[in-house]
């Protein structure tokens, strides 16, 4: 029912637009297009650095607006590639600062992504997929399945929508890949992606404040210890023995936690970097102080944050959001226990900041 571990092959992204005959290619694929198109043109190899810098560096919307390029190449690169596949189907604005888009992608499916702002921090939210096929039962994403891999261009657009919110004096500052989708079912696109994000000219972000979040799957992590142990790595257990967690993470069924906590500690090998592990706690189901005391004993020594994040509703699912008193008992247990732990608070909330809930309201509308 679920994809397999790297889950990669099995999902395709949607043909890039090059593929479609009459859509024009996006300028954000890593695939080398405008590599050859720039050789076609008798155009310097250098001229797609230019053009980057004009994308990441200096925001421009148009390739008008990269006025140092010659006028011919300008309009050449205007009739044959697009900057931007998305449209903005809604943006929304909290009183927090957060700001979120919903994104009607060029094949009419939607995503969301979201731009947080928290003292010097500019963390924006991204998506990888469009659903996603790992079935958590709370949580918006994943309640019709997985509908596609996004591209890279995709992934990239989406940074950049949010960049154009910034004004001119402010920098995206952190990533993470924590809206809608499994990111390590869709490494083959997210892992350019991300390259471009952290590269200096690209976004200049840098590896550490960049956050992978996922479900557990080891054969994917392993992967990414193998290629890239540089990213911030979180995994999603929302309960510390079996049953439970195959019960809220159904893929955890052909897992197992021994086997998620064996991938999540080779990441840990690999990167020398604290992880985080992320809860989600739903209100007597998983938030018992004996849920906790598991918790502590399933972490044991490890150098590990535990990020516990209170059960944000969701239209028409019957999961409650933990009580004042079970919430607090649960960190107590956990710091007793010498466990780092922190609340993640709540940002956005008014505006349906959780992954995946604008979209479904969209559709439901
Ligand atoms: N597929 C990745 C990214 C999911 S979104 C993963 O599983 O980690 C990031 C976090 O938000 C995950 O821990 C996810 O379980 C959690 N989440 C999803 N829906 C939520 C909800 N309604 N309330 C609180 N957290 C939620």
């Amino acid at each position: 029912m679920y994809p397999a571990d790297s889950g990669d092959a099995s999902l395709a992204a949607a043909p890039p637009p090059a593929a479609q005959g009459a859509t024009v290619p996006h300028i954000l694929e890593q695939d080398g297009h405008l590599g050859a198109w720039l050789e076609r043109q008798g155009q310097p190899a250098w001229r797609a650095r230019a053009i980057r810098r004009w994308l990441f560096e200096r925001r421009a919307a148009t390739f008008a607006d990269m006025t140092d390029l010659p006028k011919d190449l300008r309009t050449g690169l205007d009739r044959d590639f697009r900057i931007w596949t998305t449209s903005i189907a809604r943006h929304s604005k909290a009183d927090d600062g957060t700001e979120k888009l919903l994104l009607a992608l060029h094949d009419g499916q939607r995503i969301e992504c979201v731009l947080l702002r928290d003292g010097d921090r500019r963390t924006v939210c991204i998506s990888s997929q469009v659903g996603c096929a790992m079935g958590c039962v709370f949580c918006a994403s994943g309640l019709d399945g997985v509908i596609r891999n996004l591209t890279t261009g995709e992934i990239l657009e989406q940074l950049l929508r949010l960049q154009q919110l910034l004004p001119a004096t402010e920098r995206l500052s952190h990533i993470v890949v924590m809206g809608m989708g499994e990111p390590l079912a869709n490494l083959d696109r997210l892992l350019p992606a991300l390259a471009v994000a952290q590269d200096p000219e690209g976004l200049g972000i840098s590896q550490r404040r960049i956050t992978v979040s996922t479900v557990g799957l080891p054969a994917a992590i392993d992967r990414l210890a193998a290629e890239n142990p540089g990213y911030h790595l979180a995994v999603s257990l929302h309960a510390a023995e079996d049953q439970l967690r195959t019960r809220l993470v159904p893929v955890n069924k052909s897992i197992g936690l021994v086997e998620v906590m064996a991938a999540a500690d080779r990441y840990w090998e690999a990167s020398g970097r604290r992880l985080t592990f992320e809860y989600v706690l739903l209100g007597g189901v998983n938030d018992s102080p004996e849920d906790a005391g598991r918790l502590a004993r399933l972490l044991g020594r490890r150098a590990a944050l535990v990020n516990v994040i209170p059960y944000n509703s969701v239209a028409g699912l019957e999961w409650r959001e933990p009580s004042k008193g079970s919430q607090e008992r649960f960190l107590d247990v956990l710091r007793q226990a010498g466990v780092n732990v922190q609340v993640r608070r709540r940002k956005g909330a008014r505006i349906d900041a959780a992954c995946g809930q604008l979209r479904r309201l969209e559709r439901q509308a």
